[in-house]
Parts: structure tokens; sequence; C-alpha cells
């Protein structure tokens, strides 16, 4: 028999709607408590790790929690693990455990878009599905997964598309990685796994800027001025910024703030192909990082654990590129 971990964190999975108000808020006790507590040939052990939703999760919570899953996979016997959570922050949270949790074990990571009492309510479904996937043999080593509405995700791929729409992750350009159906787990693709990172803490800030038509270089100037330690910009297209924030950008670099792009287009990835002013090219120059189509939120957290472990930048494009 199996036996998984499932660990709580809060989020609309474990909420109920006010019938008055019809204001959907956390429970003192999660109410997933009495709808899944036993699988069939699954013994389930429960955690409540935090009832908070996922717009209160910081990057240090996330940390966390990859340190509580490691050490209670160390110390008992266990085949995987399933981690409940809102979805609003669910793709940075699972991106930050594919990056620093050690178990190569199955962890794999649910939501609900539907409280507990709301007809339709998609939790119970999800978590069923979260945990058929953990306990299937084949999610080892495919790196944190995400399960929502019967598709199987890659951490490092998906993305909340839709406010409220159940059918919300996905995974621009590539696609879920499996399918969760009544009989079972079948994967269609096996993907090419990140890094992993060994870090004891996550101090460092890094702050996310989306770039826009006619951007105004006083206030990135006004940014400059910021204790951080780093930069993720959501460039325009295939990696390009309004030419007038040129020099703004120019001060973070010669301050060693390191700059990392991505594009805030839903597909694709940011390269050097542009030769005008503010252009690919003229940005890879002043030494500005490109990366390998994470979005800015995942690349933010990316940035985060990798200055821990260096600011070279030769070294931090390495790490970006793949
Ligand atoms: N706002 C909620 C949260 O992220 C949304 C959800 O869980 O679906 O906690």
């Amino acid at each position: 028999m199996k036996r998984l971990l499932i660990i709580h964190t809060g989020g609309t999975i474990a909420m109920s709607e006010d019938a008055k108000t019809g204001a959907v808020k956390p429970n003192p006790l999660n109410p997933l408590h009495e709808t899944i507590h036993t699988v069939e040939n699954i013994d389930l052990i429960v955690e409540d790790f935090l009832n908070v939703p996922s717009p209160h999760m910081t990057p240090k919570d996330m940390l966390h929690l990859a340190k509580r899953i490691d050490k209670r996979v160390m110390e008992e016997k266990i085949d995987g693990v399933v981690v409940t959570h809102g979805t609003d922050t669910l793709e940075e949270t699972a991106y930050m455990l594919d990056l620093i949790v050690e178990t190569d074990l199955p962890v794999v990571i649910t939501g609900a878009m539907r409280s507990s009492n709301e007809l339709g309510s998609d939790g119970p479904h999800n978590l069923l599905s979260a945990i058929k996937t953990a306990a299937s043999g084949e999610a080892r080593g495919k790196g944190v997964l995400v399960v929502l509405n019967d598709e199987i995700h890659t951490a490092k791929n998906v993305t909340k598309t839709h406010t409220s729409n159940i059918a919300t992750f996905q995974s621009p350009q590539y696609g879920p990685i499996g399918i969760v159906s009544k009989r079972g787990v079948h994967f269609h693709h096996h993907p090419v796994t990140d890094q992993r990172f060994v870090v004891s803490g996550i101090y460092k800030r890094v702050l996310l800027l989306k770039a826009v038509a006619g951007m105004e270089a006083e206030v990135v100037d006004s940014l400059c001025e910021l204790p951080i330690d780093g930069l993720v910009i959501e460039a325009l297209g295939q990696g390009n910024l309004p030419p007038a924030t040129i020099p703004s950008f120019e001060r973070f670099i010669e301050k060693g703030i390191p700059i990392v792009l991505v594009s805030r287009c839903f597909n694709g990835v940011v390269q050097d192909t542009y030769g005008y002013e503010g252009g690919g090219k003229e940005l890879k120059n002043m030494g500005m990082i490109f990366t390998n189509g994470l979005n800015g939120q995942k690349a933010r957290l990316k940035l985060m654990v990798a200055l821990e472990k260096t600011s070279d930048r030769e070294r931090l494009q390495e790490i970006f590129q793949r």
C-alpha cells in the first residue's frame, strides 16, 4: 500500500462561501478533512501546515514548506507528497519547490477555483486527482507537478490564465504532460527537469517590472534607489525596451544589480534579435541576462534562489539559459 503525505496550506480549496454575504473566507477547520480522508489502497497522512489565502504566501513560506517536505520524507516512509494551495500564487510555490526541494519523490500541488460549499466545487475532485498522480510510480523524477481539472502540468511551465474558470491552469506553448482519468494517470510527455539549488535561506530582494509603451525613465530611476539585489523585466516582444529607459537600466548594471529579461508575451523566449535602440542586441551587450521561456513571477523566484549561490553574470546567464 502506498503512503502519501498531504500538506494543506489553505486557499479556496479550504474555504467556504458565506450564504448571506457571498464572501469566500477561510475556515478554522479545513473542510477537506471531512471530504477526503480515505482513498482505496492509499494510506494518507495529513498535515495542516498553513491555512492562508495564497496572496499571503511569501518566498520564505515556500522555503519553509520545502524544508518541511524534505524533513518528513527523510524521517518517515512516504511514497509521495500532495500540497493543497490557493490558486493565485500556486504556480510560484510549485516552481519554488521545483527549484529547492531535495527529494525526487512525486510532489504534486493542487487547489480549487470554487470553495468547499459552492455548487460544482472542484476541490475534492482535484485533490483526488493529485493523490492519484502522486501515487503513480511514473510521477517520480518529473519535478514538481501541478494537477487541476484532470490535467498534469510541470511547475516550470504552468500558469494561471483565467480569474475564475476551473480550466484556468495552462502551460503556454507546451501543454500538459499528462491527464488523470477515472481509470488512472497517463503521462504523454517527459519534461526536461530544471536545476535544483540547495539553499538554507532566501534573503535576496528581487523586483519584477513590466515594460510598457512610453515607459518613463523617472520611474526606473526611482527604482534604482531601492535596496534591491536583482531586477526582472517583463520586456516587450522578443526582448526589447523603450529607448528612453535604457540609460536608467544601465545604472542598475553599473551598480552590480543583475537584470533578468523575460517577455511579457504569453508564448516564446527572449533573444537578441533586434539591432535598433532599445532592441535585444543592445540589451544583451549591456549585460542583461536573457531567459528561456520562464514567466516574470517565476524568473523572480529563480533569481532570488540563484543569487544565494552566485552573483557572477556569466554563471547567472548559464542558469537562466537552461
Ligand atoms: N484567492 C484564492 C487564493 O489563492 C484563490 C484560490 O485559491 O483559488 O487563495
